[in-house]
C-alpha cells in the first residue's frame, strides 16, 4: 500500500516522501480515503499509531483544493481595504476552516509540527495553536493572519471564541485528538460549547483509545453516519516495550536504584515520572547534582519554559526529564530509549501513555516501575488493563529487604505465558513472583546516587496529584 493509492495530492506526496514516510500504517490506510471522501470517523488508536497524519493529511488534501477565491478575503484583507478607503477598520474574527481540538498543549503543538511537516509545499494553508499559557496579543497576531487550520486546547478557545476573535461559521473540518482524555479533563462543557459554534455541514473525526462509555456517547452525538475504524496495532498493545517492576522498600531505596538503573549503558534519553511538581523539580536538582543533565516538566511551568525544555530534550541537551501526567502524552521523541514511573500513575490510562513514551518510530524500549510494596494491587489494576503482566525483577545489591512474592500473590491464569512478550518480558527474563525466593540477578551494582530521603515526599499512595 503506498500513499498514491490512498489518493492524496503530489505535494503532500512529496512533503511525506521527504519526512522519509515510505507506506501508510494501518490507521493511515484506513482512515484516509474516508475522509478525503468526506465521511465523518470514529477512529480508535493510539499515540504512536501514525493518528496524527491519519486525520491531517485528507484535511491537507481537501482544504488544498479550495478555491482562495471562494474563501473571500482574509480578516487583514478587508482591514487593509477598510484602511484604503479611509475608514477605521474593524477587527474581523478569524474564521478557520479546520480545528484540531486537544488535551494538552504538548500535544497541540505536536500536531502542529506534524501538520506545517506535511503542509511544506502547500502555501496558502497555515496552521497555528491557540493554547493556554501563551501571551494573548502573540495569538491575537496569529488570528490576524486567518489561519485556516487552529490547533487548540479547549480552555483558550473558548476565551477567544467568546470575546469575538474567532467565527467558526466557515469551519469544514473538525477533529477532536484524544477525546477520551480531553473528557477525562473535564472538558465536556467546553467540547459541546465548541460543537455547537460550528456548522452542522462539517465533517467530524473523533480520535480516541476508547470509543466506549462517555466518549461513545458524545461521539454519536456530534456524527454523522460515521465509519468506525479500530485498530489493535503491535504499537497499541507496546510489544516493543519491555515493562518492569522493581520493589522498592522506601524512598532511600527507590532513589539509589533509580541512580544505579539511570546510569546504564542502554540509555540514551530517558523520562521519570513523577505523581507531583514538587517532586518532578526536586528529583532534577537531585540528578543534576549527582551529575546527570536533567530537567524538570510539569503544568506550574510557563508554556515557553516547557517548550523550551521539549526542544533540549529533542536535541539530546537534557537526558533526562522528569515529568508529571503532563508529559504522558504528545511528547514524541525517537531516542527515549527508558521511561521510569518513579511514582505510579493514578489512573492505568495513564500507564499506557506514558511508557508509550519510548519504543517511538518502530525501536525498542524499556518501561520501569519502582514500586513500593504496599503498591501491590496498583500494579494489578495496570496488568488488568493492559491485559500483560509485568515481570518483576531485583538488581544484585539493590535487592528490596522484602521479596516480591510477599509484595503481590501469584498472577492469575491465562495471562502472560513463559516465552511470551507481550508484556514485554525479555526472552531471559524470569517471572520472580511465580517463583518465590529465586529473584532474576542482573547487572553489576554502581555506587548509590543520594544520600538520605527526601523528607517532603511520601510514597505512592499518600501523595496528592494535583496535575493532570
Ligand atoms: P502519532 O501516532 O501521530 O503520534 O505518530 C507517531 C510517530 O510516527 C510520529 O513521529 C510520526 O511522525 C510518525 N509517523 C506517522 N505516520 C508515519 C508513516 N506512515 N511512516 C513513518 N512514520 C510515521
Amino acid at each position: 500500500m503506498t500513499f498514491e493509492a490512498l489518493g492524496l495530492n503530489t505535494s503532500l506526496i512529496k512533503a511525506l516522501t521527504d519526512a522519509g514516510y515510505t507506506a501508510p500504517t494501518p490507521v493511515q490506510q484506513q482512515a484516509i480515503p474516508a475522509a478525503i471522501a468526506g465521511k465523518d470517523l470514529l477512529v480508535s488508536s493510539q499515540t504512536g499509531s501514525g493518528k496524527t497524519a491519519a486525520f491531517m493529511l485528507p484535511s491537507l488534501h481537501r482544504l488544498s483544493e479550495i478555491d482562495p477565491a471562494a474563501a473571500g478575503k482574509t480578516p487583514n484583507q478587508e482591514m487593509q481595504a477598510a484602511r484604503a478607503r479611509g475608514e477605521r477598520p474593524r477587527f474581523k474574527a478569524a474564521q478557520p476552516k479546520m480545528l484540531v481540538l486537544t488535551p494538552t498543549r504538548e500535544l497541540a503543538l505536536q500536531v502542529t509540527t506534524n501538520t506545517d511537516k506535511y503542509s511544506v509545499n502547500l502555501r496558502r494553508i497555515k496552521a497555528v495553536s491557540i493554547l493556554g499559557g501563551m501571551p494573548y496579543p502573540k495569538q491575537m497576531q496569529l488570528l490576524a493572519k486567518n489561519p485556516e487550520i487552529l490547533v487548540a486546547t479547549p480552555g483558550r478557545l473558548i476565551d477567544h471564541m467568546e470575546s469575538g476573535k474567532i467565527d467558526f461559521s466557515q469551519l469544514e473540518i473538525l477533529v477532536l485528538d484524544e477525546a477520551d482524555r480531553m473528557l477525562d479533563m473535564g472538558f465536556i462543557d467546553d467540547i459541546e460549547k465548541i460543537v455547537d459554534a460550528t456548522p452542522s455541514t462539517r465533517q467530524t473525526m473523533l480520535f480516541s483509545a476508547t470509543l466506549d462509555g462517555v466518549v461513545g456517547n458524545m461521539a454519536r452525538r456530534i456524527t454523522k453516519d460515521p465509519q468506525i475504524i479500530q485498530i489493535v496495532s503491535a504499537a497499541n498493545k507496546h510489544e516493543n516495550i519491555t515493562q518492569r517492576v522493581h520493589f522498592v522498600d522506601d524512598l532511600s531505596h527507590k532513589n539509589r536504584l533509580l541512580d544505579h538503573l539511570l546510569r546504564d549503558d542502554s540509555l540514551d534519553q530517558a523520562v521519570v515520572f513523577t505523581a507531583t511538581k514538587r517532586d518532578a523539580d526536586t528529583i532534577a536538582d537531585r540528578l543534576n547534582i549527582a551529575g546527570f543533565s536533567a530537567a524538570a516538566l510539569h503544568g506550574d511551568m510557563h508554556q515557553g519554559a516547557r517548550n523550551r525544555t521539549l526542544d533540549s530534550l529533542r536535541r539530546g541537551q537534557v537526558k533526562i526529564l522528569i515529568a508529571t501526567d503532563v508529559a504522558a502524552r504528545g511528547i514524541d521523541v525517537p531516542t527515549i530509549t527508558h521511561v521510569f514511573n518513579y511514582d505510579l500513575p493514578k489512573f492505568p490510562e495513564d500507564y499506557v501513555h506514558r511508557i508509550g513514551r519510548t519504543g517511538r518510530a518502530g525501536r525498542n524500549g524499556l518501561a520501569i516501575s519502582l514500586v513500593n510494596h504496599a503498591e501491590g494491587m496498583n500494579v494489578k489494576r495496570i496488568e488488568r488493563f493492559t491485559k500483560q503482566l509485568i515481570p518483576v525483577n531485583v538488581i544484585e545489591g539493590y535487592e528490596p529487604k522484602k521479596t516480591a512474592s510477599a509484595s503481590r500473590s501469584a498472577p492469575r491464569p491465562g495471562g502472560w505465558k513463559p516465552g511470551d512478550n507481550r508484556g514485554g518480558a525479555k526472552p531471559s527474563g524470569q517471572r520472580t513472583f511465580s517463583k518465590p525466593g529465586a529473584p532474576r540477578k542482573e547487572g553489576s551494582t554502581t555506587g548509590g546516587g543520594y544520600k538520605g530521603s527526601n523528607p517532603r515526599s511520601t510514597d505512592g499512595a499518600r501523595r496528592s496529584y494535583g496535575d493532570r
